[in-house]
């Protein structure tokens, strides 16, 4: 590999250094497929390092007074905030996401580091007395150990701060390995999260793809394993890390449902598809990818596809709505399955193939794509696409709707638009899927929350961020009390040692 391209540092064993493996790989800018820095995909001996570092860590840390925890994350999301816009570049340098997307993604991360530092009141325990005569019973958090990250490319500042914030405010310590297109976001989360403070180790960086992340999730020494990333590599991590015995929480992928009614406001319908299919080039777990029109809503498709037409990616300068794909191969995928939804009898309303970006024609550009008459047979229905594609279905009741809805394997979110309560109440009871937007169509929960994606959009029983995460990163003591009266001296002895 060329040496001119900047390699991409790990932190191990208390320092920053330039990974000794013979195994790298390109990380390119999705703008112009131009290389921008290489990634070491770490050996064995450099992850067994990280943990056995992680765990030193972790003993001194375990120790160290909750509100010292605490006030580190107030440190460092007020670094975070004080670099939101460089970290902001660094995501949209090696996603290609526009400015006002790569805010967002930081912003979101932020939010979550503002929830670790409240781990005081989080971790609190429980106190019963007289469970029996004389006899008190509570319960306290206690830290695991050692917690890993394996995260996405299309997140790379949010995804990393919903974990190992949380983890490390309750006591753990962390090896994250980011998604290996876009590692320069985690380096730089991890170089702040040491300048605010963080003792030595608390957080090990490590790079790689599936061999580095299996010998994680399998390492013996690591207790719990965060995953988020598509559906197949979610069941082979809680497949393989629940075999090797680890607590694991594992988000999947998605296919999101807009369900819009013919009382929902029009123009909150149109904007609201309009941004949550195609924004950030449709690469988020939570866009909007179906459109279920009931009964004659519909009528208004044609000024949708109007409005999206109008729509053109670009770079961030440009103040652009999207930016690229983020892989030359990326967008092949999505235009093979533009191309399979019309020969299986689908039609392109909308047709994004073929776009060139003026000054980057060398970029994983496409415009959006609008494609009526789907129904659920269709490859483009089954698989996530991914892309800024907006699927059409119509339906004639809520009923067949929700039924659509409910026969997709995923479960991550949906949303419907309408005037009538009862009907916003029928669908948040009766769907299968775990964050449901009533008038809002990215219904992403803010981090007093958790991020609760069902079926296969999520393997495990603790979600991401919010209570269930500080569940998720400690285990339960239950202790049971009772203390006798000594003999009659006692009482006169304690008081004596008072005085
Ligand atoms: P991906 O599954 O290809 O990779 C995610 C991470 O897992 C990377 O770090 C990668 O190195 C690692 N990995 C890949 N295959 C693996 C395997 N078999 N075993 C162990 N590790 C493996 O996902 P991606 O393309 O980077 O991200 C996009 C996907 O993530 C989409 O499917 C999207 O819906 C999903 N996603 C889900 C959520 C959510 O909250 N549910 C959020 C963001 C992204």
């Amino acid at each position: 590999m060329d040496d001119i391209i900047k390699p991409v540092p790990i932190y191990v064993d208390g320092q920053w250094s330039i990974s000794p493996t013979t195994g790298w790989q390109q990380i390119v800018d999705p703008t112009t497929n131009a290389p921008i820095a290489k990634v070491p995909f770490c050996s064995r001996g450099e992850i067994e390092r990280a943990v056995a570092a992680a765990h030193q860590a972790f003993l001194a840390w375990r120790q160290t007074p909750i509100g010292e925890r605490a006030r580190l994350m107030l440190r460092y999301q007020a670094l975070l905030k004080q670099h939101h816009d460089e970290l902001a570049a660094i995501v949209s340098q090696e996603t290609g996401k526009v400015m006002a997307d790569a805010k967002g993604d930081v912003w979101r991360g932020i939010e979550v580091v503002e929830q670790a530092a409240n781990v005081p009141s989080l971790m609190m325990g429980e106190h019963l007395e007289n469970v029996a005569p004389e006899i008190d019973c509570y319960s306290l958090r206690q830290p695991l150990g050692v917690c890993v990250g394996i995260t996405p490319f299309n997140f790379p500042a949010m995804i990393p701060l919903w974990m190992f914030p949380l983890a490390v405010a309750c006591g753990n310590s962390f090896v994250l390995k980011p998604s290996e297109r876009v590692p320069l976001t985690a380096v730089r989360l991890v170089e702040l999260f040491y300048q605010a403070g963080a003792p030595d180790n608390l957080v090990q960086l490590i790079h790689g793809g599936q061999a580095q992340a299996e010998c994680l999730y399998t390492h013996p020494e690591v207790k719990a394993v965060s995953f988020v990333g598509s559906v197949g590599a979610a069941q082979a991590i809680y497949r393989g890390a629940s075999n090797a015995l680890k607590r694991v929480q594992a988000l999947g992928g998605a296919k999101n449902h807009l369900v819009v009614m013919p009382d929902a406001n029009k123009e909150e319908v149109l904007n609201a598809l309009v941004g949550a299919s195609i924004g950030a080039a449709g690469q988020r777990c939570m866009a909007i990818s179906v459109v279920i029109w009931v009964g004659n809503s519909r009528t208004w498709l044609l000024e949708l596809a109007a409005r999206l037409s109008k729509i053109t990616p670009g770079i961030s300068d440009e103040n652009a709505a999207y930016g690229p794909l983020i892989s030359a191969q990326a967008k092949q995928r999505v235009e093979d399955l533009i191309a399979t939804a019309e020969q299986e009898g689908a039609s392109l309303l909308l047709d994004g193939r073929g776009f060139s970006h003026p000054s980057r024609p060398n970029g994983n550009w496409l415009a959006p794509s609008l494609i009526d008459d789907v129904s659920t047979d269709m490859t483009v229905y089954q698989q996530e696409v991914f892309g800024p594609v907006l699927l059409s279905m119509k339906t004639t009741s809520l009923s067949d709707a929700i039924d659509i809805v409910n026969r997709n394997p995923c479960g991550n979110g949906t949303s419907i638009f309408t005037s009538s309560g009862a009907a916003a109440r029928r669908y948040q009871h009766g769907i299968e899927v775990g964050q449901v937007g009533i008038n809002v169509p990215i219904p992403v929960p803010l981090p007093y929350f958790s991020f609760t994606g069902w079926k296969q959009s999520f393997y495990g029983d603790l979600h991401t961020y919010g209570k269930q995460a500080v569940q998720f990163y400690t285990e339960t003591k239950t202790v049971t009390t009772r203390w006798f009266d000594g003999d009659d001296d006692s009482e006169v002895n304690m008081t004596i040692a008072l005085k």
